[in-house]
């Protein structure tokens, strides 16, 4: 028998009650983002393959040269032998892209963020995150130990006051670069200075930037032309728009060797195979060179953003390829993404506590996968379900 005080079927019900129960679906085949999901075609809006790089036939025929060489699986942690020389070879890469002195590349960005954090900052330190800071950088900066400021979602005044007052040794401000349930930008710039004048450093989370921001997708940094500042340090994932897995830091030399020294989630987890570091490897070089991509995914934002604007939804001021529409409940946000699955279409429901009560969301992700009759299909599906 469960203990009473661990019934999860009374726990499982409560969620379903609140409409907060989350669900699975088996995904059988897929071209892009046409998806064959429990033997149904659908046209996904819920990848964040946002270069449309996953099904990529260079990241393939890179991943699979990769695994006849150093086979399938990297058999130990970095620091004992599993880095290898795509992985070598692959952080001297992601430092030139990022124009940075030196990378280490982690296994997931959920595992860089947690790992990077409590490197960072301890006991005695503090450190300042924003309000809508994605769910591993709060788990980071709970890992850390360090005091903890939640500031108001990019309030620079609120944040200057709290540095300001802080006596903690060590100073470290934590923030997505892109949002990632809004899709706007933070202004890195700004927070730079604020970390110049309180003696911070700045760490900043580009899981969403990366690859479509920038001079040849170089991120939201070299977007913002902040990129080589030095109280910067760079975290992007390399499971969206690069289309592999995995996530690297990249900083001043010792900075990135110290989190090496220190980051649990480095030292203490078996490396990323050598085929996904090759992949990512052919990633970048399509990434840096295949211009094309990046204009066709934001002729899509354009063209969504413009068009869901004439819908009863609230749009969100985002012009990256997050393109969310607020509904507000959590049971009419449900009702609205099963309403265009029956449509075809998949458009992920973005309840509470991935975002705040009363904001649940449909979250639109756009693809340079998709074609501009995709877009459209889904703006006509939108127009039919509000009348
Ligand atoms: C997706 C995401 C992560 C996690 O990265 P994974 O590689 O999927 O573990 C971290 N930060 C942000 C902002 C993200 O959107």
């Amino acid at each position: 028998m469960v203990p009473v005080s661990h019934d999860h079927t009374a726990r499982l019900a409560a969620l379903d009650a609140a409409s907060l129960r989350r669900t699975r679906r088996v995904v059988d085949a897929k071209d892009g983002p046409h998806l064959q999901v429990d033997g149904r075609a659908l046209l996904s809006f819920a990848s964040n393959d946002y270069l449309g790089l996953s099904q990529h036939p260079a990241l393939i025929a890179a991943a699979q040269e990769a695994a006849g060489r150093y086979g399938v699986g990297a058999t130990s942690s970095p620091l004992v032998c599993g880095h290898e020389a795509p992985h070598d070879a692959l952080e001297a890469e992601l430092a030139a892209f990022v124009g940075r002195p030196r990378a280490l590349y982690f296994g997931s960005g959920y595992l860089a963020n947690v790992g990077l954090v409590p490197a960072l900052v301890g006991r005695g330190d503090a450190v300042f995150s924003d309000a809508l800071n994605h769910a591993c950088l709060i788990d980071g900066v709970r890992l850390s130990r360090a005091e903890a400021h939640v500031y108001p979602h990019v309030d620079l005044a609120a944040l200057g006051e709290r540095l300001a007052a802080s006596t903690a040794q060590r100073k470290l401000v934590v923030t997505d670069a892109v949002f990632s349930m809004d899709g706007n930008i933070a202004p890195l710039r700004e927070l730079l200075s604020l970390c110049e004048q309180h003696d911070a450093l700045l760490m900043v989370d580009d899981a969403h930037g990366f690859g479509v921001l920038g001079p040849q997708g170089r991120g939201t940094a070299a977007h913002l032309g902040v990129a080589d500042a030095p109280r910067l340090v760079y975290m992007a994932t390399l499971g969206k728009a690069a289309g592999c897995a995995g996530a690297f830091v990249a900083g001043e030399a010792d900075t990135v060797e110290w989190v090496m020294q220190r980051a649990r989630t480095y030292i203490f987890a078996t490396a990323t195979p050598a085929m996904v570091a090759a992949a990512v490897r052919a990633s970048l070089k399509v990434i840096a060179h295949d211009e094309g991509r990046r204009d066709h995914v934001a002729a899509l934002t354009r063209r969504l953003h413009t068009g869901m604007a004439g819908l009863p939804w609230r749009l969100l001021p985002s012009d990256t390829c997050i393109q969310p529409l607020i509904v507000g409940e959590n049971q009419p946000t449900l009702e609205l993404a099963a309403a265009l699955r029956e449509r075809g279409l998949w458009v992920p429901a973005i309840r509470p506590p991935t975002v705040p009560e009363g904001t649940a969301r449909l979250r639109v992700s756009l693809s340079a996968a998709h074609s501009h009759a995709d877009v459209d299909r889904l703006l006509q599906a939108l127009a039919d379900v509000s009348t």
